[in-house]
């Protein structure tokens, strides 16, 4: 993840101020003790001692309390022999050999009960300073406090780590990406979904790179303009929220952002939630809801949509209906299969025939409609017969061999006292009909002056 905080560890390491009190305090009670060796450690009930800090910094290793017998020796008369003890191997290691005498200061704390600090005198022959037993009980009591003191903030120091260690295990199994501004913006969250979605590194993320990362991000955005309409009161009002789809083409995020506030400093979280494959099956859906599935054409529904709108807005409309001449002997003939391979190819020339701006749907069977804007009736007689011819122009190829086809059209343009593009459809379905009634194969317009094709 990328963050200006060090990822958590397992444990204190080394180098935190409470390691390195309990080295200091552990190393200040051997002196003082004369002692050759200190090990203090930490231990609950179940009796497993953790060296925290040895002095001199020599490994020890964990070790059972019960079988060294520290915890069972009675030590209120001060150091013992250490016949009376069993001390682990790696701490006599620690020493250089054999223990002569060991004393134990129990700094009991809450969870660790057991724990102390453990001085030993090595054996050997040079004369040594070693306090009497109540030298040390009045010299070390002060320390009893001190360590446990010490003990009690390292274990919330351990305690706070583990909450952060959570905290960032989650904070990178979100499958969204989320970015935490703290304290007025300086310190810095970045999970990795984000980073890897703003292009950023692991490396020392400063204030600067992320909002440029996340400026250039939001630039290259389909809808960049509308985005910036979408955080502009960002810039004044800091508890703003918004959520916003940021849509960079290939990929669509929603993305939430509120402020946060901690410590009387403002913060703000981004949450960016890649809702790409819901725009997908959105998108499917409404388009299967809008399309034809044979041709891929507009279907009635969403033609009726589109022609209301046309009309509201268009003063010169055109409406074409189109129908195919005696498709049923085509059916009849070819079979159904290639019935429904010269729809296709009559949708696909109609569109190549067609200007873009143009509407084309099938409205059903073998019938399609054409609406088109800014058409007078003689543009639409033109555009309509050259829509037909195109059609028809050659044998439709199918797999059952090729087929002449020949539609027949009905032209209408709206008039001034037309309160619907359903009025004009039915003016274009009358002129359908007699295009059909007298020959097929035509475009017969329903109002002005009639063009019949020539053939
Ligand atoms: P006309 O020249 O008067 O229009 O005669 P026609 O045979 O084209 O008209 P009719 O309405 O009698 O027949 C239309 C046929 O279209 C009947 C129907 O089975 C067929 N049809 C409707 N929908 C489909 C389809 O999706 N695929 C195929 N292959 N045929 C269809
Ligand atoms: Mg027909
Ligand atoms: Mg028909």
């Amino acid at each position: 993840m990328a963050s200006s905080r060090p990822a958590a560890k397992r444990g204190l390491a080394t180098g935190t101020p409470q390691a390195d009190s309990l080295q200091a305090l552990v190393a200040f009670a051997r002196t003082a003790a004369g002692a050759d060796l200190a090990v203090l450690f930490t231990a609950d009930d179940s009796r497993n001692a953790v060296p925290l800090a040895v002095d001199p910094a020599r490994p020890v290793s964990l070790f059972s309390l019960a079988s060294s017998r520290i915890d069972t020796v009675d030590w209120s008369s001060g150091a013992v022999e250490t016949s009376a003890l069993n001390l682990p191997s790696s701490m006599l290691t620690a020493l250089g050999g054999p223990a002569e005498k060991a004393f134990f200061i129990s700094t009991p704390v809450e969870n660790a009960r057991r724990s102390g600090i453990l001085l030993a005198w090595a054996r050997g022959d040079a004369p040594r300073i070693t306090p009497s037993p109540s030298e040390l009980e009045i010299g070390l009591r002060l320390l009893t406090s001190v360590t446990g003191q010490l003990l009690r903030d390292r274990n919330a120091a351990m305690q706070r780590e583990l909450m952060t260690e959570r905290f960032h295990d989650l904070f990178e199994s979100v499958s969204s990406g989320v970015v935490v501004l703290d304290n007025d913006g300086m310190d810095i969250l970045v999970n990795q979904g984000a980073a890897d979605l703003l292009g950023l590194g692991a490396a020392n993320l400063d204030p600067y790179t992320l909002s440029a990362a996340m400026r250039g991000l939001r630039a290259s955005c389909l809808n960049a303009a509308e985005l910036d309409d979408a955080y502009r009161p960002l810039q004044t009002d800091i508890d703003y929220s918004v959520v916003a789809t940021w849509d960079l083409g290939g990929r669509q995020f929603e993305v939430d952002t509120h402020p946060i506030r901690s410590n009387g400093q403002n913060g703000r979280i981004w949450l960016f939630h890649d809702v790409t494959a819901r725009h997908l099956l959105e998108r499917n859906l409404r388009r299967l809801a809008e399309t034809d599935p044979l041709t891929g054409l507009c279907n009635r529904r969403s033609f009726e949509e589109a022609s209301a709108v046309a009309f509201a807005t268009a003063p010169s409309l055109a409406a074409l209906m189109i129908d195919v001449d005696h498709f049923k002997s085509i059916n009849d003939t070819y079979g159904h299969a290639a019935g429904d391979q010269v729809l296709q190819a009559i949708a696909a020339r109609s569109i190549e025939a067609l200007r873009s701006e143009d509407l084309i749907a099938r409205l059903g069977g073998e019938e399609f409609v054409v609406m088109a804007a800014g058409l007078d009736v003689h543009a639409a007689t033109v555009a309509a017969d050259r829509l037909r011819q195109a059609i028809c122009a050659t044998p439709i190829p199918t797999d059952a061999g090729e087929i002449e086809t020949r539609v027949s059209v009905g032209v209408s343009v709206r008039e001034r006292d037309d309160e619907s593009f359903d009025l004009m459809l039915r003016r274009a379905d009358t002129a359908l009909y007699r295009a059909k009634r007298e020959g097929r194969n035509r475009v017969v317009v329903s109002a002005g002056p009639e063009y019949d094709s020539p053939n």
